[in-house]
């Protein structure tokens, strides 16, 4: 007689620890999304930094308080705040209990308000039946939510939005030409060469040191006497505190990016800090970071001569296959320069075995007679300089967005002479917190097909 009743003391137990929602054998609720502790980490980071960057006053006036939705790359699932809230009592609820998995967020469910939680584990449960407590433990849900992300006290005073929004607005493609300082035509008569000093020629071998010819190996731009950024040497260093950020979208959101390299300044990057090239090799192996060709020097297609352009477009791709063990499918031209004509240009990227260019010629989209795309830049600004207001306008109007930056430009201002300007990597990250809370969907360039959904 006792095992039956103790088998029905475990059912009771099961119905009523489980508030009437229907557990499957791993203890997760049917219909529910499955999250792995990587993609829980990317919604948190997602929800933290966009409180942080509300509180600091960074994001636009309407943006302030909570986002409206996260977009889940790896599982192209828009996360309503809603979700978002309930996964984040789930952490909390998970860490009172010491247990740390499984991650998951209730599928389909629609979320309202309820008034209060006495903890964090009952708001948890609420949640699993679509109730978001508006006070737990004492304190609103915002404040609490603050405090326990952050782990600071703050009076935490925005109005909440609607919790289940799940919209697909647009498809952005974050893109960025990765090169070092300010590749800046000769005409400008401040330009120095790579043979000026050993900094300059950093990432070339001693037969590649061709300095009187900077159409072919560009030169670059100098830097402003006030100094802060001391880590690296220059050029270098604006190349590499820019690329921190841009690859840090990705290991923080999981969000993809779209990276145009020119081949010496990546040897350069390697040399001075392998462990930032080997980050971006683990985000290309887990497909958040697409490889594109800048060329090997930064090459102006147009002024040298036809030969050579076409060898510099098929050396980068083979150079970046090779170092990034992947394929190359795009190539935006230094300069946004063109090889000839529109038509030759495409023809001559076909020769090489791209698929897609960025760059300035008159097609956008497929180009007409051939299996190739250009995919032109189209925010007329770097992102870097726009605010966030000025970019959540511009998901309104435009049918999609191409950016484009730089490592520098996300450091430095405008100008043929660097000089820093340290807010500008803030209000870039700005810009892409607003973008995904208000619908942005990032893509690769590569599979960004200029059509809105
Ligand atoms: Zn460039």
């Amino acid at each position: 007689m006792r095992i039956p009743a103790l088998v029905i003391i475990l059912v009771l137990i099961g119905i009523l620890s489980s508030n009437c929602t229907f557990r499957n054998t791993t203890g997760i609720p049917a219909d529910t999304i499955v999250l792995t502790t990587e993609e829980a980490d990317y919604i948190m980071n997602f929800l933290t930094d966009f409180l942080v960057f509300s509180e600091e006053g960074k994001l636009g006036m309407p943006d302030r308080g909570f986002p409206k939705q996260f977009y889940l790359y790896d599982k192209d699932t828009v996360i309503s705040l809603g979700e978002m809230l309930s996964l984040f009592f789930q952490l909390q609820s998970y860490e009172a209990k010491a247990t740390k998995q499984p991650f998951f967020i209730p599928k389909q469910q629609v979320f309202s308000f309820v008034d209060s939680a006495s903890n964090p584990q009952e708001a948890y449960e609420l949640s699993l039946q679509g109730k978001i407590p508006k006070r737990i433990a004492g304190e609103t849900l915002q404040n609490y939510t603050y405090k326990m992300l952050v782990g600071e006290n703050v009076n935490y005073n925005y109005k909440i939005p609607d919790l289940n929004i799940k919209e697909k607005v647009i498809k952005i493609s974050f893109t960025f030409d990765i090169e070092s300082g300010r590749y800046v035509s000769d005409a400008s008569g401040i330009t120095i060469s790579p043979c000026k000093d050993d900094n300059y020629s950093l990432g070339l071998e001693e037969d590649e040191k061709v300095c009187d010819n900077p159409s072919y190996m560009a030169w670059m731009s100098p830097r402003d006497n006030k100094i802060i950024y001391t880590q690296y040497p220059y050029p270098q260093v604006s190349g590499i505190l820019g690329f921190n950020v841009i690859l840090n979208y990705s290991e923080r959101y999981g969000i993809p990016i779209t990276n145009f390299i020119v081949k010496k300044d990546i040897v350069a990057f390697n040399i001075l800090d392998k462990e930032l090239v080997d980050r971006a090799r683990l985000l290309v192996k887990k497909g958040l970071f697409e490889v594109g060709s800048h060329t090997r020097y930064h090459t102006h297609l147009g002024f040298v001569d036809e030969e050579l352009a076409k060898k510099e477009l098929k050396e980068s791709k083979l150079f970046l296959e090779e170092f990034f063990n992947t394929t190359v499918f795009g190539f935006r031209a230094p300069y946004l320069s063109i090889l000839n004509d529109d038509d030759m240009h495409v023809k001559a990227l076909l020769e090489a075995n791209y698929s897609y260019s960025s760059d300035s010629i008159k097609y956008v989209g497929k180009v007409p007679g051939h299996d190739f795309f250009n995919k032109p830049w189209n925010t007329k600004k770097y992102t870097a300089y726009m605010s966030p207001n000025e970019f959540r306008e511009m998901m309104v109007e435009k049918e999609y967005i191409i950016t484009l930056d730089h490592p520098w430009n996300m450091a430095y201002q405008d100008g043929n002479i660097l000089v820093e300007e340290p807010n500008l990597i803030d209000n870039h990250r700005a810009i892409v917190l607003t973008a995904i809370s208000n619908g942005g969907i990032p893509v690769l360039l590569r599979d960004l097909n200029l059509s809105k959904s």
